[in-house]
């Protein structure tokens, strides 16, 4: 029975990251520290990743420092602090399409990469539109999608359309289209393949735990993130979907955007100030 340690990786934060474009309605509310991260996945035989981050080189950097990110790390270092090279990785499940999720597809050159075919269909479409619809294009590299049709004629790229269980023993890709962006997906692990021991890495559909409760426990509320190009309503009922296979367990939810991680799982932090979360060892 596959089990797979879950392993939390920042490389780089938005210390000032405005907290209306976490919480949806969050107007003139300030800032929040907003941590950059991808997840790895590692079993007896497999390495895998959820999300490959950002090359702070390319026009990924760029829209990073108009945005305030600091600290950027290459993911040699990044993945070095648990023992990792970017050449082991075998798998990288793409959440969605934003320059933080996938412009660091260049940084794995042995990995198959896994999206929606919807997610390419409709950065696609927003690029053809013109300068007008520019606001839709907010967060995404241009030279990233040219990147996914490039890995997609050297046979490194897998287009899923919907559901895609077991894509690794006991790993599942869903979709959440229509919500944070067109194609969204998020990835299940069932460790052991047990219905209890199950983890759910939201990707950008969920963003932090208070998009979970809208910070009254007592009396939660579904709060949307700020930053959609789909449905807000969309974005909740992904996010009871989640919440519903998991029996309601919010922690069993793993946002790597949420800086309370290190609150609820063993964490340490790197020779270059990231901090590194354990959410399932094996
Ligand atoms: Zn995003």
């Amino acid at each position: 029975m596959t089990r797979y340690a879950i392993t939390v990786l920042e490389y780089a934060a938005s210390p000032n990251h405005p907290t209306s474009g976490v919480l949806y309605g969050r107007h003139n509310s300030g800032s929040m520290n907003l941590p950059f991260a991808y997840v790895v996945l590692r079993s007896s035989d497999t390495v895998a990743l959820v999300d490959a981050g950002y090359d702070q080189s390319d026009f990924g950097g760029e829209i990073a420092n108009a945005i305030g990110v600091t600290g950027w790390t290459p993911p040699s270092e990044v993945l070095g602090a648990v023992g990792i090279r970017p050449e082991d990785v075998q798998h990288v499940f793409l959440t969605h399409a934003h320059f933080d999720h996938m412009g660091g597809l260049a940084y794995f050159p042995n990995a198959k990469f896994y999206i929606q075919k919807r997610e390419i269909e409709s950065w696609v479409w927003a690029l053809s539109k013109g300068r007008r619809f520019r606001s839709l294009l907010g967060g995404i590299n241009p030279a990233d999608i040219l990147r996914l049709v490039d890995l997609g004629m050297k046979n490194r790229l897998v287009v899923l359309d919907g559901a895609s269980l077991d894509i690794l023993p006991n790993v599942d890709l869903l979709p959440a289209f229509d919500t944070h962006t067109a194609g969204s997906q998020y990835v299940v692990v069932r460790n052991g393949g047990s219905l209890e021991d199950r983890w759910v890495l939201t990707g950008d559909v969920v963003y932090t735990y208070e998009n979970l409760h809208g910070g009254d426990r007592d009396d939660p509320c579904f709060v949307p993130p700020g930053l959609a190009t789909g449905s807000q309503t969309n974005l909740i009922l992904a996010a009871e979907e989640m919440l519903d296979s998991v029996g309601g367990d919010m922690l069993r939810l793993v946002p790597v955007h949420e800086e309370k991680l290190k609150d609820h799982f063993p964490s340490r932090v790197s020779d270059r100030g990231l901090r590194i979360i354990d959410i399932a060892t094996i």
